[in-house]
């Protein structure tokens, strides 16, 4: 009688702890995880909205003026949205995340690739800039850049370079890639180094917006004024934060 309901005892606390494979255990109910909630959401098309700066238009003057930043966010921005929930719509794009759409950017449309491109790097733009930002620049992000170009300055040089050279619209970036090493490069119209269609591949850092529209306003043809004066809203806690 004692042995007995010792042994009950035993096989009931390994049962509960899950480790025992001959007790019999309810087998879990698979169709709590497939709910007709999500089997809804999986069906509908992948739908973006436009996100908040987290500062105003006008913060980021001297250097960013505030009609610059109200166009591009507002109706820039905006439109790319549009675009892409209208394609996404067309071609009944579901059950996928925007960053998964990018990774294989080669099977998908022209629209879907530069309207997600578009609102992925202007989401991402807007965080990398802060008022301020540029007074930030230190600790794991001065010693990733140190090691990687030198300096900030020469860092600084590569990019702008980079930047410059980009011939008509496109961007600037910072990656990580795979191997951990900081790579500058550029890519065009709204590609960006998360795509499988970019020469270059990484974690996205730093994103710099060399479309006229970004600084037509204020610097017209100047593009290297604009990108000196970027340099001082340059959000290096959202850079340091991102680098892994
Ligand atoms: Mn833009």
């Amino acid at each position: 009688m004692q042995y007995h309901r010792r042994q009950f005892l035993i096989t009931t606390s390994i049962c509960l702890s899950g480790m025992a494979l001959g007790c019999r255990a309810k087998k879990p109910d698979q169709s709590v995880t497939i709910s007709p909630a999500a089997k809804v959401r999986d069906n509908t098309p992948l739908q973006l909205s436009l996100p908040d700066l987290g500062y105003d238009y006008a913060a980021l003057e001297p250097f960013i003026d505030a009609e610059t930043m109200k166009i591009h966010h507002s109706k820039h921005h905006a439109a790319y949205i549009t675009n892409f929930n209208k394609a996404a719509t067309e071609s009944n794009l579901a059950g996928l995340t925007l960053e998964q759409v990018l990774a294989n950017t080669a099977q998908y449309s022209a629209a879907i690739r530069n309207n997600g491109g578009g609102h992925y790097n202007h989401a991402a733009f807007w965080q990398m800039m802060h008022p301020n930002g540029g007074a930030a620049f230190g600790g794991k992000i001065a010693e990733a850049i140190n090691a990687n170009f030198g300096s900030l300055e020469k860092f600084q040089e590569k990019f702008t370079e980079t930047a410059m050279k980009r011939f008509g619209s496109g961007w600037a970036w910072l990656v990580q890639a795979k191997d951990g090493k900081l790579l500058v490069t550029s890519t065009p119209n709204q590609d960006n180094p998360l795509m499988d269609v970019s020469e270059v591949k990484g974690k996205i850092l730093l994103g710099l917006d060399v479309w006229e529209h970004a600084y037509y306003l204020k610097y017209q043809n100047k593009r290297a004024d604009y990108i000196k004066a970027w340099w001082n809203v340059v959000n290096w806690n959202k850079v340091a934060a991102l680098l892994a």
